[in-house]
């Protein structure tokens, strides 16, 4: 019987990547999967209603989220492991990318049942594709701590990381996140801020670091709604000369609080550069 429970195979977990906000974003073969499958497990299930009767499409649900997933997956193995066929989908976008499903498609890999992905939005790629920063090497860094020493920790722990950089960013977050990322990559980085991407007020925006808060001051609706910021990495920062980004940011950093003499003999002392050169450095690039 096909996808019954008297079956002796396996049913398969499809992985199902819907809209990130305009609805005509879904596949021909991801509505059709949602016909074929016995069960849709879904982070929030009212809203992944919302948008399965928006394609007029019935199915029973099943409560999957971050919270309880752990817990859940063995009653979906089993429900696999009895034939029935399970569509995984998240609130928007491609399921696992900062969202519930890694426990589920671990544990499926792990027992030997089929999981088949179906390929679409994700708004880390759309943000990618449209910044016009390299997309042939990249990190996708989810969502930054919520508390600036987090915040501080991890950014330094980027500090050389020369690919590009994706975030996840939140509204009410994104004015914290941008002043700790000009503190620790520098005013001068390079970054482009994707907003409600494929909705009514789509912005992509690019500029340095301190361009972008200031632009983002000038209109506080700049930062209405979901955020993508796409960082550029550290070696192909220009105009740095011979100086690494690492030296030049500590010296920015250090010039702040301390004459520009000094910082420079700190930083010429950590890094092996000569002390004048850090100097003339910082007053063609720090100092008024
Ligand atoms: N799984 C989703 C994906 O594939 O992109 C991401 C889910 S994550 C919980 C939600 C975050 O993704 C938002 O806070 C925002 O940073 C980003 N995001 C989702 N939709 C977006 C959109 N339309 N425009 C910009 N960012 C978006």
């Amino acid at each position: 019987m096909k996808n019954g429970y008297s079956t002796n195979q396996s049913g398969i977990l499809y992985i199902v990547a819907t809209p990130i906000g305009n609805l005509e974003d879904i596949t021909q073969r991801a509505l059709n999967t949602f016909e074929s499958v016995d069960l849709i497990a879904a982070e929030d299930t009212r809203h992944s209603g919302l948008l399965l009767s928006h394609y007029g499409i019935k199915k029973p649900f099943f409560a999957l989220h971050d919270h309880n997933e752990q817990q859940k997956v063995n009653v979906l193995i089993d429900k696999l492991q009895k034939g029935l066929s399970i569509a995984l989908i998240s609130d928007a976008g491609t399921p696992l990318i900062s969202d519930p499903g890694f426990h589920l498609v671990r544990q499926c890999r792990e027992v030997g049942i089929k999981v088949v992905p179906l390929p679409g939005p994700c708004a880390a790629i759309t943000a990618l594709c449209s910044a016009g920063i390299a997309s042939d090497r990249f990190c996708f860094e989810g969502f930054l701590p919520a508390k600036t020493k987090g915040r501080c920790d991890k950014l330094t722990s980027l500090l050389e990381e020369s690919r590009t950089m994706i975030f996840y960013e939140s509204t009410h977050r994104i004015l914290d996140s941008l002043a700790d990322i000009q503190k620790i990559f520098g005013a001068e980085r390079y970054i482009v801020m994707a907003r409600e991407l494929t909705k009514t007020w789509e912005t992509i925006y690019g500029s340095t670091v301190e361009k972008l808060i200031d632009w983002i001051n000038e209109d506080l609706n700049r930062i209405r709604g979901e955020i993508v910021l796409v960082i550029e990495g550290t070696s192909i920062l220009s105009d740095r000369g011979d100086i690494s980004p690492q030296a030049t940011n500590l010296l920015e950093r250090l010039s702040k609080e301390l004459p520009l003499k000094k910082a420079a003999i700190i930083v010429a002392e950590s890094f092996g550069y000569k002390k004048n050169e850090l100097y003339q450095y910082g007053l063609t690039h720090f100092k008024e």
